[in-house]
């Protein structure tokens, strides 16, 4: 086997470590000679892309490379299921082959640790808003008293999305840093303190790019300094980092910073606080005047922030008045356009008088440095708010969201290989960029035109360790309607039925919108006779577990399903893709970005909408076999596929299955499948 005499060959390969201590461990070639790639890539310090589909074992292929090279290493994922693999199962599984200590850890974002101080403050005064509250509050207090992370996913009885947490959690602009009277003790310093020390350091990619953005911006830094960095699921950098290097103003952080506000409000007001009694060589009288004049400050400032909070509510409630659907993405231009919106704009000047006056009575109540913070963050949220809504930037994209009551005005960049060029190419010298879906057309010059990856970046495309040839069958069925008609998922669920009739259940079902997921939900489900599931009705990972658990089950689910999700075996024996996954054309960063590569001559069809489509086809697609046993169906009801110029792209770019568009032979074939077994 190629590589067996590599020090990464050594633990992967044939006779190597890796296959002395597991049972049935199967040597993989691609493994072996994605580990050799990364260990040149940390011994020479350079730069390497590498697309390694499903069942490679890429995390052990880079793992192991960084571990022996010595070099302190970052590696960044998308999900949180790729970093509990990695810490769950690869670390302790590298602790008994890599021949020496080393230490591996996992880094979270700020408001991922409960603040001590916060918990401090809500002990003293607690208010709760709901019932809920009262009793998160009760589990919370018990477990701060435990916890050595203060990690909040340890309490898994409060939801992540508990109204308590932004009362718990403080983010960067929030703390108060080396004034806080918990700072040795606060969970935030221990974990990026034990990050410092540690060999490899798993994060995230937004804790990454929040990271750069903010060494950018402020020259500090929340991760320790590193000399090597990975990237996992890299094909989700550009629409991770977009969020990191434009604006965002939202009813939320106005809330949070007014709710800080408050907070200071209250420290101002309570018993003795900033009283002066306690000043020596102050003569009584003037004691009274001191305390007079801090308490009218206190009340002025009380006033502020009141005002401060009408004026803001009636602002984005225009907004979202004007934007009109509660889950929306939409041109900030178009809301603006409307009554309603023309309503909002007008606002904007007694929005910025209060947020103005308001930081003045910050400024007059509170002389400490946490004053000084928030007439900071004052000033730069009405600035951002301001360039928001005069949309002058043409790098940017000026997009308006609504997820549930948040109101987001968004200004993305368009492009953002020049924030890569500069921030994240120097960052370090060794770097590693891989994913499943990294490649489209056979070759990464998609990827590479939307990072900016530098000529001398090494590539590395491998072939599947499986063989999807024999194990797999990709079905168009024939006379199938055009998937933009209005009754598109009418048309199709016979044939959805007849599929899922051939395998007996044992499907995901992925849709590329919510609309057509509940239309064949609602169609289908009195109609197959097994169990039922459909995103949104459990958590995700019951869902999942339930998909396990019943052989036959069937699960309609949309976009999020179409990745990190790993079902092995026979539950999972046909994928029915509904449609291309294009992007919606009306999506505002799309059309920009579309529109930036029209006006440097390229058809953003060709050059963005479609390898975007195919990389998550790929996706889509990958769902079907995660394992050598693995036997299966996937229909795309999509005939654009097939009678498109285009759809020979998807079809090149997809793993080499047999693809038929009778389905008499599906049947047949599946048939075969059952003898084999
Ligand atoms: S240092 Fe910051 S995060 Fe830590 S306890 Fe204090 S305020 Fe909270």
């Amino acid at each position: 086997m190629a590589g067996e005499s590599s020090s990464v060959g050594k633990v992967l390969g044939e006779g190597g470590s890796l296959s002395r201590i597991l049972p049935g461990y199967e040597p993989r070639p691609q493994q072996v000679e994605m580990a050799e790639a990364v260990a040149e890539a940390f011994d020479e310090g350079t730069r390497v892309v590498i697309e390694a589909a499903t069942g490679t074992g890429k995390t052990l292929a880079y793992l192991l490379p960084a571990l022996l090279s010595g070099k302190r290493t970052v590696v960044s994922t998308a999900t949180k299921t790729l970093q509990d693999q990695i810490l769950r199962k690869d670390i302790p599984l590298l602790r008994r082959v890599v021949g020496r200590p080393f230490e591996a850890v996992l880094l979270k974002g700020r408001r991922n640790y409960v603040c001590l101080d916060r918990v401090e403050t809500f002990r003293q005064a607690p208010r709760f808003r709901t019932p809920g509250d009262r009793v998160h509050w009760g589990m919370i207090e018990a477990w701060v008293e435990r916890t050595g992370s203060g990690d909040r996913a340890e309490v898994a009885q409060v939801p992540e999305d508990a109204p308590l947490w932004t009362e718990l959690t403080v983010g960067a602009e929030a703390c108060r840093g080396r004034e806080c009277p918990h700072h040795a003790e606060c969970f935030v310093v221990r974990a990026r303190a034990s990050a410092a020390e540690a060999d490899l350091v798993v994060v995230n990619h937004h804790l990454f790019f929040a990271d750069l953005a903010l060494r950018d911006r402020t020259g500090v830094e929340l991760l320790p300094s590193f000399e090597a960095l990975v990237f996992d699921e890299a094909h989700h950098l550009e629409e991770i980092a977009t969020g990191f290097f434009g604006l965002q103003v939202s009813n939320w952080r106005f809330a949070d910073l007014l709710g800080d506000i408050r907070r200071m409000l209250r420290e101002l007001a309570g018993p003795g606080a900033g009283s002066a009694g306690a000043l020596p060589g102050v003569a009584s009288a003037a004691r009274a005047d001191l305390d007079a004049v801090r308490a009218a400050a206190v009340t002025e400032l009380e006033k502020a922030v009141n005002r401060a909070d009408v004026e803001v509510n009636t602002f984005f409630d225009a907004l979202a008045e004007a934007a009109g659907a509660e889950e929306l993405r939409t041109g900030l231009a178009e809301v603006l356009d409307t009554p309603a919106g023309q309503r909002a704009l007008a606002h904007e000047d007694a929005v910025h008088a209060a947020m103005g006056a308001l930081r003045g009575r910050v400024m007059a109540a509170s002389t400490g440095e946490a004053g000084a913070r928030l007439s900071e963050r004052i000033a730069t949220l009405s600035a951002e708010l301001a360039r928001l809504l005069a949309r002058e930037d043409d790098d940017l994209a000026w997009i308006l969201e609504r997820r549930g009551r948040g109101v987001f005005l968004l200004g993305l960049p368009v492009v953002l290989r020049p924030h890569f060029q500069e921030l994240l190419l120097p960052v370090c010298d060794t770097q590693v960029y891989t994913s499943a879906t990294l490649a489209t057309d056979g070759n990464f010059a998609f990827f590479r035109s939307r990072t900016g990856l530098p000529a001398d970046t090494a590539e590395l495309l491998l072939p599947s360790v499986f063989d999807y040839m024999h194990q797999s069958l990709l079905y168009v069925p024939q006379g199938l309607p055009q998937p933009g008609a209005p009754t598109f998922i009418d048309d199709v669920a016979p044939e959805i039925e007849r599929l899922v009739g051939l395998t007996e259940g044992r499907a995901f079902l992925l849709f590329t919108s919510y609309r057509n997921m509940r239309r064949a939900h609602a169609l289908l489900a009195p109609r197959i006779p097994h169990r039922v599931l459909l995103q949104g009705e459990a958590e995700r990972g019951a869902l999942l577990e339930a998909f396990r658990a019943d052989t036959h089950s069937v699960l309609f689910a949309t976009s999020s399903f179409w990745e990190g999700v790993d079902v092995q075996g026979e539950a999972l024996s046909l994928v029915v893709i509904d449609k291309l996954p294009f992007g919606s054309p009306a999506d505002p960063l799309l059309r920009a970005r579309s529109t930036h590569l029209e006006t440097a001559g390229l058809n953003g069809f060709a050059h963005l909408s479609v390898p975007l489509a195919v990389l998550a086809l790929k996706q889509g697609f990958g769902r079907l076999i995660r394992h050598r046993t693995d036997r299966g169906i996937v229909a795309i009801l999509d005939e654009r596929l097939v009678t498109r110029g285009y759809g020979r792209r998807f079809l090149d770019s997809l793993p080499r299955a047999r693809r038929t568009r009778d389905f008499d032979l599906v049947r047949r074939w599946w048939a075969s499948t059952k003898r084999e077994d």
